[in-house]
């Protein structure tokens, strides 16, 4: 979608800063300022801010070649506020928009070229049925295609309630390899008590959100790798039923799970919830605080944040998703995949936009320097 990025109060009026933004745009765009080769799949209207995004993106070296132009619908357009200096307010202008039209073909051009890894969000899914199902295509036939599958719960409470998010989410779990989430998100995923409210779960919208085919999930833009980074997929996609290590023989949920994770804090029992679920490999971003990751096969890993003056925030979990699918697909050990993550994030901390500042791979050791320094 579009944007408009302010420097004040919007109410005041004054001048805004057009470009694009979408948490999988911001992915790939990352992905690809990495060295990957990345593909976004969505839908934008038949107009100039339509054309603005597709430009962005093959700028970006990301490819756009199974995107699609809807002439019915306009492109979605977000606005962000800086209200005060440190604190943003986002303003979405999406209902109706082209990008809630992604359809099933769309994902199926979209994988069709084969790709190593599928990220989607939990955001595409809320903004429609279309959509929803779409997401919910691409990640059955990801499975199908032995493309591993990267979901970013993203949790969007204006989009969606709790509950509906939740059942949509747990229809794309069996499909899912790898997991990402806030810490506070993972209940949804896994059906655990939540925040307050969570468990007043509303009835499910006329398009329906139960598990399976007519799950009304989300899609995302897929990003594809390197053809030459080889072997991630060697030996199968690593999230089925058969689960090896920590969690064998366990009961495949809560706090009878044996092993490392028994016992353990609300965090930890979610995580083992998940690997019973036949997720591969579990991240939990934790903002200033860093993030934390966990494989099904024992691997456990954290990363402090990489200490920067904040700028801007938005964006900075799609920028650390890019930098830990980077490091998966350059076939990093769990550690150093995080440490990619968090260095990539911090990037999106410390400057404006959503997506403009993030590295490329030369610069990845840029935040290392003292603040303020020249580099000649
Ligand atoms: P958003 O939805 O705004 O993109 P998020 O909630 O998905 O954000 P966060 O946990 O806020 O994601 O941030 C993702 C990662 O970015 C964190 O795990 C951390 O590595 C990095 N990060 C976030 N905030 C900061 C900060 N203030 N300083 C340094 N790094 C940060």
């Amino acid at each position: 979608m579009a944007s408009l990025h302010g420097g004040g109060p919007l109410r005041l009026g004054g001048s805004l800063e057009l470009s694009m933004a979408g948490a999988e745009a911001n992915v790939a765009i990352g992905l690809a300022r990495l060295g990957h080769t990345a593909r976004w799949a969505g839908v934008v209207g038949d107009d100039e801010l339509g054309l603005l995004v597709l430009r962005t993106l093959r700028a970006e070296g990301v490819d756009v070649d199974t995107a699609r132009t809807d002439p019915d619908h306009p492109t979605g357009l977000l606005v962000q506020e800086r209200r005060v200096a440190t604190i943003t307010r986002v303003h979405y202008y999406r209902a109706g928009s082209a990008g809630s039209r992604l359809t099933s073909d769309d994902a199926t051009a979209a994988l069709a070229g084969g790709a190593r890894m599928l990220h989607v969000t939990g955001i595409t899914p809320a903004l429609g049925p279309d959509a929803a199902s779409a997401i919910a295509h691409a990640v059955r036939q990801a499975r199908e295609l032995g493309t591993r599958v990267c979901l970013d719960v993203n949790h969007r409470s204006r989009l969606w309630d709790r509950g509906t998010a939740s059942r949509a989410l747990a229809g794309l779990l069996p499909y899912v390899d790898v997991l990402v989430a806030s810490a506070d998100e993972l209940p949804l995923v896994t059906g655990g008590a939540g925040p307050a409210g969570d468990g007043d779960v509303p009835a499910l919208p006329a398009a329906g959100t139960g598990a399976d085919e007519d799950v009304p999930a989300l899609f995302a833009g897929g990003t594809g790798a390197d053809g030459d980074v080889p072997g991630l997929l060697a030996g199968g996609t690593g999230a089925d039923e058969d689960v090896p290590g920590l969690l064998a023989g366990g009961t495949g949920a809560d706090e009878d799970v044996p092993g490392l994770l028994a016992g353990g804090t609300g965090v930890d029992r979610d995580v083992a919830a998940l690997f019973a679920a036949g997720i591969s490999e579990v991240v939990v971003k934790r903002g200033a605080a860093g993030a934390e990751a966990w494989t099904a096969d024992g691997g456990h890993a954290t990363s402090g944040a990489v200490p920067v003056r904040a700028v801007n925030t938005v964006g900075a979990g799609d920028a650390f998703v890019a930098g830990y699918l980077s490091g998966l697909l350059d076939g990093l050990p769990l550690g150093e995949r995080l440490l990619r993550g968090v260095t990539v994030g911090a990037f999106a901390v410390a400057s404006d936009g959503d997506w403009h500042g993030l590295p490329n791979r030369a610069e990845l050791s840029l935040l290392a320097l003292d603040e303020g320094e020249t580099v000649r």
